[in-house]
C-alpha cells in the first residue's frame, strides 16, 4: 500500500510522562504505516526545554506561525517537586501559556459522545464546545483590603495627566475591594476565532456575559462582538446558514441546559473557566475532550486537554501495566492532520483523520476500552484493556 503524502509539515511538539509514551505509540501504531508524515519536530519535553532555557517552546509556537498547524503533547509545568525531579536550572512557565501569548489565541474544548457513556444532562446528544477568552478580568486584578472610614476610588490617568475619578464605595465598616481589566485588542482577537471556529465547525455560535449590571465592562465586550459580526461574518454566517446570538449569561445557563447541544458557547474568562469544567464532567471525561487554540491569524494548535497522567507513568516505568485512555490525544493527532488536509487541499490526509477517528469511536462502542471509560460505560458487554491493547484494538479496525 502507498503511503498518504503530505505537502506541508506538521509542527509537533513533544511532551512529557505518559503522553510521550503514548504520542510515540499513536504515530508507530496508527499514523506512520498509513501516512508518509511530513513533520517538523520541537522535543517540549522537560529535560529538553530546561536545556535550550526555554527557547524551544518559542521556536515551537514561531514555528506554528510559520506552518499554520501544530499539534501538542500534554507538557508538565514545573512546580517545586520538579524543580528538584528534573535538577532544573529554573522554574520554567507553563509551555501552554507562553504558545499562548505568541499565537494569541482562543482554547476551544469539545467532548467527544460516544454511545455507552451517557452525558449527566440527558437531553444533550450533541457536543457543546466552550471557547474560553483567556486574558484578563479576575485573572489579572488588583485586590486591596479597606478598613472602616476608607474611600475606594477608580482613577485612570490619560497620557497628558488628566484624571478619570468615579467612587468605588465609601466604607461604613471594613471590607474588600478588586480593580480589573480587559483591552479592546484582545476582546477582538477573541471575537474572530469564535466567529472563524463556528465557520469552520459550521455551529451556531452564542456570547453570553452581565451587560445588564456591567453597563460599561461587560458591555463593551457585547459591542466589539456585535460590531466584528456586522462588518466582517454576518454574510458568511447566513450564507452557511448559522446564527450568531447574544445573550445574558443566566439566560445562556437556562437555555444550555433545556438545550440538545451542537453549538459553540464563548465566555468570558472566569465564566469560561467554571462552565468547561461543569460541561466536560457533565459530558463523562476529561480523556474525551478535543482541545484546539485557534488564533485570530488562522493557526491552529491541537492538544489533549487533560494533562501527563504522572501516576501512570509511574506504574509504566515500574514495569506494571497502565491504562492510560489516548481518545484525547489520537484526537490531537486527526484534528491537525484534518486541518493540514483541508488547508493544503489533500482529500486523503482528510479522509485518512476521518477514519481513524471513527475506528477509535467504533472500537469503545463496540465495548474495548481503558479502565476510566469501563467504569462509567453503562454497555453491557464491555471489555477492559490496557493502554498499548486499547491502540492496538483500534489499529485492526482502521
Ligand atoms: P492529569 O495528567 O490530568 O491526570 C490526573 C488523573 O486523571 C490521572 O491520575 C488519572 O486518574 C486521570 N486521567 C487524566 N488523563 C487520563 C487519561 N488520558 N487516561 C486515563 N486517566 C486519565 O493530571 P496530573 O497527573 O495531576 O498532572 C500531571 C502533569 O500534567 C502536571 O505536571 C501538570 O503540569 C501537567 N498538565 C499539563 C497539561 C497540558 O499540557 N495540557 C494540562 C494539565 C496538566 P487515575 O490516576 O485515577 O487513573
Ligand atoms: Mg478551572
Amino acid at each position: 500500500m502507498s503511503k498518504i503524502v503530505m505537502k506541508t509539515p506538521l509542527v509537533e511538539m513533544d511532551g512529557d510522562e505518559m503522553t510521550r509514551i503514548i504520542w510515540k505509540d499513536i504515530k508507530d501504531i496508527l499514523i506512520l504505516p498509513y501516512v508518509d508524515l511530513k513533520s517538523e519536530y520541537y522535543d517540549l519535553g522537560l529535560e529538553y526545554r530546561n536545556e535550550t532555557n526555554d527557547q524551544v517552546t518559542v521556536d515551537a509556537a514561531n514555528a506554528t506561525k510559520k506552518y499554520g498547524v501544530a499539534v501538542k503533547c500534554a507538557t508538565i509545568t514545573p512546580n517545586a517537586a520538579r524543580m528538584t525531579e528534573y535538577n532544573l536550572k529554573e522554574m520554567w512557565k507553563s509551555p501552554n501559556g507562553t504558545i499562548r501569548a505568541i499565537l494569541d489565541g482562543t482554547v476551544f474544548r469539545t467532548p467527544i459522545i460516544v454511545k455507552g457513556i451517557p452525558p449527566y444532562v440527558r437531553n444533550w446528544n450533541k457536543p457543546i464546545t466552550i471557547a474560553r477568552h483567556a486574558y484578563g478580568d479576575i485573572y489579572k486584578a488588583t485586590e486591596l483590603k479597606a478598613t472602616a472610614g476608607s474611600k475606594a476610588e477608580l482613577v485612570v490617568t490619560s497620557p497628558d495627566g488628566t484624571e478619570t475619578r468615579a467612587l468605588i464605595q465609601d466604607f461604613k465598616t471594613d471590607g474588600i475591594v478588586q480593580g480589573v481589566h480587559n483591552v479592546d485588542k484582545s476582546i477582538q482577537s477573541f471575537a474572530r476565532s469564535c466567529f472563524n471556529f463556528a465557520l469552520d465547525a459550521g455551529m451556531d455560535l452564542w456570547f453570553s456575559s452581565k451587560d445588564t449590571i456591567s453597563k460599561t465592562y461587560d458591555h463593551r465586550f457585547k459591542d466589539i462582538f456585535a460590531e466584528i459580526y456586522e462588518t466582517e461574518y454576518k454574510e458568511r454566517f447566513e450564507k452557511a446558514g448559522i446564527e450568531y446570538f447574544y445573550t445574558l449569561i443566566d439566560d445562556a445557563v437556562a437555555r444550555v441546559i433545556r438545550s440538545d447541544g451542537g453549538f459553540i458557547w464563548a465566555c468570558k474568562n472566569y465564566d469560561g473557566d467554571v462552565m468547561s469544567d461543569m460541561v466536560s464532567t457533565a459530558y463523562g471525561s476529561l480523556a474525551m475532550m478535543t482541545s484546539v487554540l485557534v488564533s485570530p491569524d488562522g493557526y491552529y494548535e491541537y492538544e489533549a486537554a487533560h494533562g501527563t497522567v504522572q501516576r501512570h507513568y509511574y506504574n509504566h516505568l515500574k514495569g506494571l501495566p497502565t491504562s492510560t485512555n489516548s481518545v484525547a490525544t489520537i484526537f490531537a493527532w486527526t484534528g491537525a492532520l484534518k486541518k493540514r488536509g483541508e488547508l493544503d487541499g489533500l482529500d486523503e490526509l482528510v479522509a485518512f483523520a476521518e477514519k481513524l477517528e471513527k475506528a477509535t469511536i467504533d472500537t469503545i462502542e463496540s465495548g474495548v476500552m481503558t479502565k476510566d471509560l469501563y467504569l462509567i460505560s453503562t454497555l453491557e458487554n464491555k471489555t477492559q484493556v490496557n493502554t498499548l491493547e486499547f491502540l492496538q484494538a483500534i489499529a485492526s479496525r482502521l
